[in-house]
């Protein structure tokens, strides 16, 4: 059975090759996951990890017209109270109404856990339909009813014919996964489950009538449209300035762009299969939608890495030119924009070279913007990504070629970060949001590795990272006066210790 046609669908540690704990080269890290020997790594201590549930509400929250339910103790939802200003300031960047997103908990406690909490989620679905008329209900369903075994698709499938809403379920209990990278898959699995991806004749296209004399002409333009229709799929971590770079050369190659799936409503959600090419920009986010639209619609796809970087901006336009057979153009448009960006960036470049930099991030976006600061002329000292899985090969390959003696741990852990931290004492760390406060008091001078109110991605990109790691050694004395104030809680043995000597192998 495919695993499409699945209720629940398998975490990424069923469906791929994974690690969460390695320290090495990055061609030690591929020979180790093609070996088998990464799938035994595994630590004898951790601190905590990230949960999967809280990723797929982060990518529900940004649906329009949705009400979500997380069902489970009401602490699962808790992130809601920050996903909410996040998706709506999403929105508005986008040019939709600033609706914050509505939630809801089932809010079990220990008798529903014994007694099961399937009851109360169905009079929440129904509330939430009464209540709100949104067009989608999102179930989230998080540990305790998946420990306790609720039928929550069975309360789905019922909640369908009693609601005018669209109900579906993201089945994301933390425990279930060790990478947090599985709630990409549990969203849009819940998508292709209980909401429509094909558009509506005479309410999204009109269709061509066979008796109309003008039929094979309208019938092929209808077509051609359709395939030049590319479909680009988002995440939480791309902000609108991104779309918008992407939108901008790709229409410059006579494309027609949409982006999904966060930021749409169920309108917008029809159109999926009615496209010539989805596109991803993240091999590790999207492949499993992509590669279920090819086997349900024949929708072909290209996962060519993320455009970060005059190099892999560059590469990732001509997968799509090679596709639609206009790799001319895409020549032009390329060697153009970059001499523009080359010309911008040009006075920062003596400011940043040879400066020391731990690169710290998702997979593709650490490995993405490592190579992407070697070919600025910053010396990579490490390479910190959050898990490993196989997806991310291609992009690792890279890696592995352009920076073969650069230490690459596959880490989440922040114990070991701060020891790699003291160890290396780069000039700058780039690393995920939320991580900066720790940074500081680590007294690191550091600067996002993404952040959705500025672009990264094309050629705007580079010129905006670029800026942005100049300011960042304009004035460093925050950090350096704050650090010298602030205890860790780590004895200092650790710091003398490899910081991945709890690495087991
Ligand atoms: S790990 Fe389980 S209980 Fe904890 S927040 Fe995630 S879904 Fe809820």
């Amino acid at each position: 059975m495919s695993y499409y046609e699945q209720a629940i669908q398998p975490v990424r540690d069923e469906r791929l090759v994974l690690g969460d704990s390695f320290a090495g080269t990055c061609g030690e890290l591929l020979d180790c996951a093609r070996s088998g020997c990464l799938l035994r790594q595994n630590r004898s201590f951790w601190q905590a990890n990230m949960c999967q549930m809280s990723l797929s509400l982060m990518m529900a929250a940004t649906v329009e017209n949705a009400v979500i339910i997380t069902h489970g103790p009401i602490g699962c939802g808790s992130t809601m109270h920050a996903l909410s200003v996040g998706s709506n300031k999403g929105k508005v960047r986008r040019g939709k109404a600033p609706n914050p997103p509505v939630w809801l908990t089932t809010n079990m406690n220990e008798s529903d856990v014994i007694s099961g909490g399937e009851g109360k989620l169905r009079d929440t679905i129904i509330h939430a339909d009464r209540e709100f008329r949104p067009e989608i209900i999102f179930v989230v369903s998080t540990c305790a009813p998946s420990i306790i075994g609720d039928d929550v698709e069975e309360v789905v499938r019922q909640a369908n014919e009693q609601t005018t809403a669209n109900v579906t379920a993201i089945h994301c209990p933390g425990f279930k996964s060790r990478v947090v990278a599985s709630a990409y898959d549990a969203f849009y699995h819940s998508l292709l489950r209980h909401i429509r991806l094909e558009p509506l004749p005479y309410r999204d296209y009109q269709p061509v009538d066979p008796s109309d004399p003008d039929y094979e002409m309208k019938l092929r333009r209808f077509e051609y449209q359709k395939k030049m229709t590319v479909n680009l799929f988002n995440a939480t971590s791309i902000g609108p300035d991104d779309e918008a770079e992407l939108k901008r050369l790709l229409g410059a190659l006579g494309l027609n762009v949409r982006i999904f799936a966060e930021y749409c409503g169920a309108d917008e959600l029809r159109m999926m299969s009615h496209a010539g090419l989805n596109l991803s920009m993240c091999n590790v986010h999207d492949d499993y939608i992509l590669s279920y639209l090819e086997e349900r619609y024949g929708t072909p796809y290209i996962i060519a890495g993320m455009p970060l970087g005059f190099s892999a901006t560059r590469a990732w336009l001509m997968k799509v030119a090679e596709h639609f057979g206009v790799e001319e153009r895409a020549e032009k448009l390329i060697e153009d924009e970059e001499r523009g960006a080359r010309e911008a960036i040009e006075p920062f470049l003596p400011q940043v070279k040879g400066k020391r930099v731990l690169v710290c991030g998702g997979v593709i976006r650490s490995g993405t913007e490592a190579v992407m600061l070697k070919e600025l002329g910053l010396e990579v000292v490490a390479v910190r990504a959050y898990h490993y899985d196989n997806g991310a090969d291609p992009v690792l390959e890279n890696v592995a070629r352009e920076l073969p003696e650069t230490p690459v741990a596959v880490s989440h852990q922040s114990f070991e970060f701060l020891n790699q931290i003291r160890r290396y004492k780069p000039d700058l760390v780039i690393s995920h949001g939320g991580t900066h406060g720790f940074l500081a008091r680590a007294g690191a001078t550091s600067i996002q590795l993404f952040d959705v109110d500025k672009p990264f991605f094309g050629y705007s990109g580079v010129f905006s990272i670029l800026k942005r790691i100049v300011f960042a050694f304009k004035n460093t004395s925050y950090q350096e006066r704050l650090s010298k104030r602030v205890k860790f809680p780590y004895v200092d043995e650790w710091y003398e210790k490899d910081p991945f000597s709890y690495i087991k192998k």
